[in-house]
């Protein structure tokens, strides 16, 4: 397909469970913010924490946005220029980029617990779940404590957050602005020599030429540190936009006691994907009403404008919408 329009997007599922209607939520406006541009699609697998991951969560999830009707251009299943896209075997790239950070001084070695790496490094999803920002602890340090610190314990190793805000302007959310040092100094490889995600995510999106980022609002707060990342890296920043969160007919955020919100449990039990499809066109602001519809159909649709800021709201009677409005 070359170079049809310049425009890259990625779909970047963390198979650690199966795709939930929110993950086919946030999918299926990516595959439209990319396809009404005339733009590619690849596929990559954020398979770094693997303890917490699944081959077969990988595979699945690739039948479910296939059944939703959203295809990709390259990905694990079908090889492409940009490979290998399984972020598990990607880290020569990751080294490289550490070496590169290393050089310019934006790296520093960490000793504090491993409570408060793991909090830090594995989460990617935005501030509030990584509790209070790091307060920059060791970054001070001098030779000699770091020399003493280093016989005693491995070290992780963190991004020194340059003193500057960061200001960007987001396709859905609209201008955003993070303060000086936002979250603070974040973790690049835990003490393990797991790699941080969000430098997996920076040196992927620069490595695959992703000029588009659509993605759920939980990771805004990360945006900052993936702008400062890139800059860093010498990568153009891709344009971000933060579809909203999907929440459960109460509010809270999707789990599993607001019944079963698998896709792939959606499709066993006889739904269509026009019925799904339709009720999130619908949702997001694509639509007036939840009438069935498949993604290409909404192409046309698709502007940024529409889509709602911050979070969207199933109505109680979610599930019964995409029955009745499943084609047979
Ligand atoms: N892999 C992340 C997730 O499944 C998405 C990362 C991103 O889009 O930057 O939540």
């Amino acid at each position: 397909m070359g170079e049809r329009s310049g425009i890259r997007g990625r779909f970047a599922p963390t198979p650690s469970g199966l795709l939930h209607v929110g993950n086919a939520g946030t999918a299926l406006l990516a595959w439209l913010q990319v396809r009404s541009r005339g733009g590619e699609i690849a596929m990559r697998i954020e398979d770094l924490d693997a303890p917490r991951c699944k081959p077969e969560w990988a595979v699945r999830a690739m039948e479910d946005l296939r059944w939703l009707g959203l295809d990709w251009d390259e990905g694990p299943d079908i090889g492409g220029p940009r490979g290998p896209y399984e972020q598990s075997r990607r880290g020569t790239l990751y080294d490289a980029a550490l070496g590169v950070l290393e050089r310019q001084g934006y790296l520093y070695p960490c000793y504090c617990s491993r409570a408060d790496l793991l909090s830090l490094a594995g989460a990617p999803h935005g501030l509030a779940s990584e509790g209070a920002a790091y307060p920059g602890t060791c970054r001070g340090l001098s030779e000699a404590e770091r020399f003493e610190r280093a016989a005693a314990k491995t070290p992780s190793q963190r991004f020194a957050m340059p003193d500057k805000p960061v200001a960007f302007a987001d396709g859905i959310a609209g201008e955003v602005v993070y303060p000086a040092g936002a979250g603070g100094d974040f973790v690049v490889k835990r003490a393990d020599g797991i790699i941080g995600y969000q430098l997996a995510v920076t040196v992927d999106d620069g490595e695959m030429g992703i000029t588009h980022v659509l993605r759920g609002w939980d990771l805004l707060d990360s945006t900052p540190r993936q702008l400062l990342l890139a800059e860093a890296l010498g990568y153009p920043p891709p344009k971000y936009s933060h579809a909203p969160l999907m929440l459960g007919p109460d509010g809270n955020r999707l789990a599993k006691r607001h019944g079963d919100i698998a896709v792939s449990a959606l499709r066993e039990s006889g739904i269509r994907p026009e019925g799904l499809i339709g009720l999130l066109a619908w949702l997001y602001g694509l639509s007036d009403r939840p009438e069935p519809a498949s993604a290409s159909e909404l192409i046309p649709l698709f502007r940024e404008e529409l889509i709602p800021h911050g979070s969207v709201r199933l109505p109680d009677d979610w599930r019964a919408i995409c029955e009745a409005r499943s084609r047979r």
